[in-house]
């Protein structure tokens, strides 16, 4: 528990200038915190929004000021003191300092780590360090992708979930030639049924992307330094002109770990947000939290924002647990998907059909509704996700039912 009230003195450091190290701050200045607060950020942007980073902003059809959470004057006027290109290298949770990458200590009072997560990496033997393999996480990356993506360009995308078809749909869009290759036995298998692999498979390749499943890539070759092609485990192998590889996050915990807080599977932290040091909480990407007697970790925007929030009203006395409202969305094409609730350990998947091609599905365990994946319908989206936060359930064989207008689900 923290203490409600917060003097003038008191010192608050957030590490990470992401969408939960700002969607904190921010709130805590909302609910009146009246402490120093100082958000350290390693990259040299004021926090910004990353998932147009594979979406508008690859595309070349958003600026960096719209990335941009906040303009900088936000930060000046609500005296949160942003550092940006400062890196954390230790948490000393026993001084309560931290140690800035430039040898300097600072000390805090409570400490909040927000600091997300990293694309994991192609193992060193596959790639031997050629040039024109890309990651995406930041900026940094979006820009140095950006250039790659150009007519005729041959793309090979390594990995079949969100970030890989996302990067895949924009480079097919620019009329880059893309090879999609997904080790698993389909796209999209950790996060979604089988019936949405099927539909976001028919799209790519209906705007000519080569998508290859339960492939998997045996090394890349160079010439001059640059990556030339690629050999596959299928035995084939491909003339390609850079690679993207969307193969997964690793949780930024190393800080953490290196303090000796608890980790697993990230950052772990109690219903308070706060670690195994009370002094310390951590949100967002990074954070593991216990949710229906297990531990999760979400990987999106609706979590950073959510947990953001819950741990300031926490700072200011509030005893309500985080409780996750998983949402998500993706971008391909002139598809928008999104999706509400948690589909893992569904049973049963029910299909319903919209307006003009768009459609959903309804995962259920048992009788009961887990979650919705909803392709260019937002009416069917918005109903599931208060269905699901209300913990209301229509039967499973009505869902279909076109002849029931959705609204109708709410009352059944
Ligand atoms: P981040 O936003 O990653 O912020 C963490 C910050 O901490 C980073 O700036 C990092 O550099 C910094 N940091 C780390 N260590 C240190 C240190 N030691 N010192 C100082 N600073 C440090 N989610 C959705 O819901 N929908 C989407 O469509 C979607 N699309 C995405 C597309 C892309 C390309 C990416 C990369 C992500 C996408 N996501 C999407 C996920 C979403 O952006 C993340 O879940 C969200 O940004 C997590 O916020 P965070 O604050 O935990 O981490």
């Amino acid at each position: 528990m923290h203490e409600a009230a917060s003097t003038s003195r008191e010192k608050t450091i957030v590490i990470g200038a992401g969408q939960a190290g700002f969607s904190f701050c921010a709130r805590l200045r909302e609910l009146g915190y009246r402490g120093d607060i100082t958000l350290f950020g390693d990259e040299p942007h004021a926090p910004y929004q990353r998932p147009p980073l594979s979406k508008a902003y690859l595309l070349g059809d958003m600026s960096v000021d719209r990335l941009l959470l906040r303009p900088t004057e936000f930060y000046h006027d609500q005296h949160i003191d942003l550092k940006t290109g400062i890196a954390v290298s230790a948490i000393n949770p026993d001084s309560k300092t931290i140690t800035l990458k430039n040898g300097a200590g600072v000390s805090y009072d409570r400490l909040v780590l927000a600091t997300g997560s990293t694309p994991r990496k192609l193992p060193a033997s596959l790639c031997d360090n050629l040039a024109g393999i890309y990651y995406m996480r930041s900026m940094a990356d979006a820009d140095g992708i950006a250039p790659e993506i150009a007519q005729g360009r041959r793309a090979l995308v390594i990995g079949g979930g969100y970030i890989g078809l996302e990067a895949a749909a924009v480079a097919a869009k620019r009329g880059v030639n893309v090879t999609m290759i997904e080790a698993g036995e389909r796209i999209l298998q950790r996060v979604a049924c089988s019936q949405t692999s099927d539909y976001f498979r028919d799209l790519h390749r209906s705007h000519g992307v080569d998508i290859r499943e339960g492939v998997g890539l045996q090394g890349l070759q160079g010439s001059n330094g640059r990556v030339s092609s690629a050999t596959l485990s299928d035995g084939t192998s491909l003339d390609i002109d850079f690679v993207i590889a969307g193969i997964g996050i690793v949780p930024n915990a190393e800080l953490a770990r290196d303090a000796g807080l608890d980790c697993e599977n990230g950052i772990k932290v109690d219903a308070q947000c706060t670690t195994s040091d009370p002094a310390i909480m951590a949100i967002g990407d990074c954070a593991c939290f216990p949710c229906n007697g297990a531990l999760l970790r979400l990987e999106s925007v609706g979590n950073a924002i959510d947990q953001g929030q819950a741990a300031a009203a926490i700072v200011m006395g509030s005893d309500q647990p985080y409780l996750a409202k998983p949402w998500f969305w993706s971008d391909q094409y002139d598809i928008k998907l999104q999706i509400a609730g948690l589909s893992s350990g569904f049973d049963t998947i029910r299909q319903r059909l919209g307006d003009a091609g768009s459609r959903s599905h309804w995962y259920f365990r048992g009788d009961r509704l887990l979650a919705v994946d909803a392709m260019n319908d937002p009416r069917a989206y918005m109903v599931a996700k208060r269905l699901i936060e209300a913990g209301k359930s229509p039967p499973v064989d009505v869902v279909s039912d076109i002849s029931l207008d959705l609204k109708d689900l709410l009352k059944v």
